[in-house]
């Protein structure tokens, strides 16, 4: 521990009141929660700055490497408890606290959750850099600072509403605003070329600026940092425009920079909104670039040993176009040739893929590019040029020449980001063991065959702080009663908890504070919702982004297969279940905002239905995000992981929830696979068709309308749903959405239907016997440590990155 030994609750107290004072400006006497807050953060912040100054120091004097991870999401959620708890100060802040009469958890509540981020990929980002500084190594996250950031969700009448996230309202006392950072960021205009030498004169320019926040390891090991970029222009008003009095245009770079920092992922569906997409990628991927190469030459003095003091990691292909960044910073600004700058490239460069969908493999219209970075697409055209020859001389094939190419060349031309970030890098991983092999065999298959080394799997992980530790402190004080401490420093010690999985009293000791969770989460769903839940009742949770591929239809239709049940067999004795739902519908996915209208159409009537008197309740929590999983992982019972078997990368909602003791009821997709194996099979319930026979249905003329046909209680749900059962107000509302299903069924919806309420059947039987379930969960808890994004982690660094 390098905690300082003086910081106790007095001291914390002290300095409270002095930043309350100085900082804050307010008097103790007349502040607000909101002061107080600020005055908390900044006194917690004013301790990580010690630890984050030793920190960069030792970096310097080591002379070693660092890790840059550049995503295009952070979903880092609130810090206060996380800073407090990895510095060991929860008890005396506490403490400090309330010697003021204020109550810590109150204080919470006021901070806004960063909603840096959509889902996984964002939430894995966060994991990774509160991993990264505990086991010490000295990296930084660099992304986008957005002021609003991913829509704020509403529901109104059912249907998904998409609000500004005003996260920054009261402003950010976390966050270091570092205006000497500053880069230059260039669109558009001309190549010059002039001998040997190359000169790009973009037409336009913004500046990107640094604002820091430091992230703290787990008992204050090392202070990282994560670097977000804001926009500005240059030239912020014209003043002779608005003394002439064209107020509006003066500052119309200034809004047009302002806009490249906005939002996450604006609307793609018109040119103006992919143009925006592109220059955000660009303006971050080359503030990042350049403050990296800065770094280096300032310290090293030469481009050339670059990747003995730099590793860079792609997430997903957002900041692909960092290959050609790169490379241009090195041939145009540092006169390097270029086989020698795409040695250093690919040495420097790894890549994260995060999905096999191909509607979700990004490329952008070549004329876009070439208008906007006219100097990259020259240094792509001689990437591929390089990349297209090696594919020849290795003998391949028109066709597999053309799937490597950087060029899609099918109808309108396209530059295809994944394929960059491949041939740029030196390891191209992917995040659970069957998505990698699917990389394999799918979409990079022929890139495989080419560069057979550079693929590797590397299984995603979250942070057992935030994710047991902080959400769920009742489950962590019963676990060290149990085992002791030694699982909060290597989650893979809850393994020690096998031994006691027997165990009665632990297996009461553990219901007992998954019921008080419960208890908890059924009051804030009263307010948030209003409706009312049985904190007895199993609680059977469904929380991601809302995409048809995660299946919550499936999900929704046993819902109403379990409801028509309950009230024709009234007789019976059925296990009262909750049914939560939450997540986000991309605002342009009609048919994931659909899928929120049917969850809220259902809940509103089985809700209302004295008939199935409390045995089954549905509720759809608005606005789902990090502090909201923070609410419910711990309460759940079970974990719904029910993707077509194939389409979910990894996920990382799944690692959470087994953390905390619900059982997973899932198909073999993604990381599941990987959680039954160290859970075993008889602690999970597992169901539905394997990634390979889904392919072999589709390639076999699969037949929905006859899956249908044959189970009754699916036929009879989907004709209640298509008929207008649950939508008097629009009888035809999911017609076609029901037709689909009829028609096509993609996700294998039908043809998994029977062996998933068959699982859901036999949930309940082991449900009905509290010691079986209890020790599966206590199975759960001590087999998961694995999925600690600290030994995700530490692979990386041992295997694409080569630090410590
Ligand atoms: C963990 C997490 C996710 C990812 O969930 P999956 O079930 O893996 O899709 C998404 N959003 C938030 C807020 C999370 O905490």
């Amino acid at each position: 521990m390098t905690l300082d030994p003086a910081s106790s609750a007095a001291q914390l107290d002290t300095l409270i009141l002095d930043v309350l004072r100085h900082r804050v400006g307010k008097d103790e006497l007349a502040a607000k929660p909101h002061d107080w807050f600020n005055a908390t953060v900044l006194a917690v912040r004013d301790k990580i700055v010690d630890h984050w100054i030793e920190s960069t120091r030792r970096t310097y004097e080591a002379d070693g490497k660092r890790v840059y991870y550049l995503s295009l999401e952070f979903l880092i959620g609130r810090l206060l408890r996380d800073a407090l708890s990895n510095l060991g100060l929860t008890r005396d802040m506490e403490q400090a606290l309330r010697d003021h009469g204020l109550d810590i958890a109150q204080l919470e509540e006021l901070e806004p959750d960063a909603a840096l981020g959509n889902g996984g990929l964002g939430r894995l980002a966060a994991c990774f850099m509160e991993s990264l500084a505990t086991l010490d190594i000295p990296a930084y996250g660099y992304g986008i600072r957005y002021v609003n950031g991913m829509f704020r969700q509403r529901i109104d009448d059912g249907w998904q509403v998409e609000l500004p996230e005003t996260w920054l309202a009261h402003g950010n006392p976390w966050e270091f605003d570092r205006r000497e950072s500053a880069y230059l960021i260039g669109f558009g205009g001309e190549v010059v070329a002039d001998g040997d030498s190359v000169e790009w004169r973009p037409a336009e320019k913004v500046e990107a600026s640094a604002i820091d926040t430091p992230v703290v390891g787990w008992r204050g090991t090392r202070v990282n940092t994560l670097r977000l970029w804001t926009a500005s222009a240059l030239d912020p008003i014209k003043l002779d425009a608005f003394n002439a009095g064209d107020h509006v245009g003066a500052l119309a770079d200034e809004v047009k920079a302002d806009a490249l920092v906005r939002v996450l992922y604006p609307a793609d569906s018109n040119a103006a909104g992919q143009e925006l997409r592109l220059r955000q990628e660009y303006f971050f991927s080359s503030a990042s670039i350049q403050d990296i190469v800065r770094r280096h030459v300032q310290y090293e003095g030469d481009i050339r040993s670059l990747p003995d003091h730099a590793a860079i990691q792609l997430n997903d292909t957002h900041p692909s176009v960092a290959v050609a960044e790169l490379m241009r910073l090195m041939i145009d600004d540092h006169g390097l040739e270029f086989d020698e700058a795409w040695d250093i490239c690919r040495k420097t460069i790894g890549y994260t893929n995060h999905t096999l969908l191909p509607e979700a493999l990004e490329s952008w219209p070549l004329p876009l590019f070439e208008r906007l970075l006219p100097r990259h697409m020259q240094i792509i055209y001689a990437i591929n040029s390089r990349v297209l020859r090696e594919a020849r001389r290795a003998g391949m094939d028109e066709r597999a020449i053309a799937a490597i190419s950087l060029i899609d060349e099918g109808g309108e031309r396209r530059v295809r980001m994944a394929n960059l970030a491949f041939v740029g890098a030196h390891s191209i991983n992917g995040v659970a063991a069957l998505h990698t092999e699917l990389m394999k065999s799918t979409v990079f298959a022929d890139l495989h065959r080419l560069y057979p080394t550079r693929i590797n799997n590397k299984t995603n992980g979250v942070t057992p702080r935030r994710w047991l530790q902080q959400c769920n402190p009742g489950l962590t004080a019963v676990i060290r009663d149990a085992i002791g401490d030694g699982f909060l420093d290597d989650a893979e010690k809850l393994a020690d908890l096998n031994a006691l999985a027997g165990d009665a009293a632990l297996g009461e000791r553990i219901a007992e504070v998954k019921r008080s969770n419960k208890v908890k989460l059924a009051a804030h769903l009263k307010e948030l919702t209003g409706v009312r839940l049985n904190p007895d009742a199993l609680f059977d949770v469904q929380i991601k982004r809302i995409h048809e591929y995660k299946r919550q239809l499936l999900n929704l239709i046993e819902t109403v297969a379990l409801y028509d049940q309950i009230r024709s067999h009234p007789e019976k004795d059925w296990v009262p279940r909750v049914k939560i739902l939450g997540g986000k519908a991309a605002p342009s996915y009609s048919n994931a905002k659909l899928i929120i209208k049917l969850a809220n159409d259902i809940a509103r009537r089985i809700n209302a239905d004295p008939s199935v008197g409390g045995l089954l309740k549905v509720v759809f929590v608005p606005n789902y995000n990090v502090t909201l999983a923070e609410r419910i992982i711990p309460a759940a019972d079970l974990s719904e992981q029910i993707s077509t078997a194939g389409m979910e990368a990894s996920g990382t909602g799944n690692m959470k929830f087994a953390l905390n003791g619900a059982l997973t009821i899932g198909t073999l997709d993604g990381a599941n696979i990987e959680i039954k194996d160290r859970v075993g099979d008889d602690n999970i319930f597992i169901f539905g068709l394997t990634a390979d026979e889904v392919v072999e249905k589709r390639n076999n003329g699969y037949d929905p309308r006859k899956a249908i046909e044959d189970s009754s209680e699916l036929q009879q749900a989907v004709a209640a749903i298509a008929s207008g059962v649950f939508s008097h107000d629009d009888p035809k509302r999911y017609a076609d959405l029901m037709g689909g299903i009829y028609d096509h069924d993609w996700f294998m919806i039908a043809a998994d239907f029977d062996s998933y309420t068959a699982a859901q059947r036999s949930v309940d039987q082991v449900w009905e016997t509290p010691g079986t379930w209890q020790a599966m969960a206590i199975r759960n808890i001590a087999n998961v440590g694995w999925f600690s994004s600290d030994r995700t982690i530490g692979e990386y660094a041992r295997d694409i990155w080569g630090v410590k």
